[in-house]
């Protein structure tokens, strides 16, 4: 018997189609993305997180020579904003990123140790929040929530 796992999301072809409020993020998590620590990889990557009280925490990669010290822009905010507001939801997450390691057409995912983190911050939270994704074309790709982009996961 096969069994197929199937996810949707909401995909924009560009960032002026979404809400303001979603443009201004996006233009945060750019912003903030220009200040990220990428010698090795020359790829920056920004992140807006929202909390539920409406405060944007932003992220940027920073890396290391000892690779493994480095660390994602998703978890840079991941980890400041369990540490600064440990009582507060987080509502979105937005992630853009700029390099040549990706085609401008293509999408930037998180990677896998993120995608973990981000599991646990949702279930720690008991709420789910949507993901956005945005390509350096301006495309959007809108998940629901970590479990679309992490199926069958440990910990789940
Ligand atoms: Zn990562």
């Amino acid at each position: 018997m096969k069994k197929e796992l199937r996810i949707q999301y909401d995909y924009f072809t560009n960032i002026v189609e979404l809400e303001e409020e979603n443009q201004y993020l996006i233009a945060k998590a750019r912003e903030v993305a220009k200040k990220a620590y990428a010698p090795y990889s020359k790829f920056y990557v920004g992140a807006s997180l929202v909390l539920e009280n409406g405060e944007v925490i932003l992220g940027s990669n920073q890396e290391n020579i000892a690779f493994p010290s480095g660390l994602c822009a998703e978890r840079v905010a991941l980890f400041y904003a369990g540490s600064n507001y440990p009582n507060l939801a987080i509502s979105k997450l937005v992630v853009v990123a700029n390099g040549d390691l990706i085609a401008k057409e293509a999408v930037l995912s998180p990677c896998g140790s993120c995608r973990q983190v981000l599991l646990e911050s949702q279930n720690r939270q008991e709420k789910m929040f949507p993901i956005y994704l945005v390509g350096q074309d301006d495309s959007v790709h809108i998940f629901s929530s970590i479990y679309d982009l992490m199926p069958m996961a440990f910990g789940k």
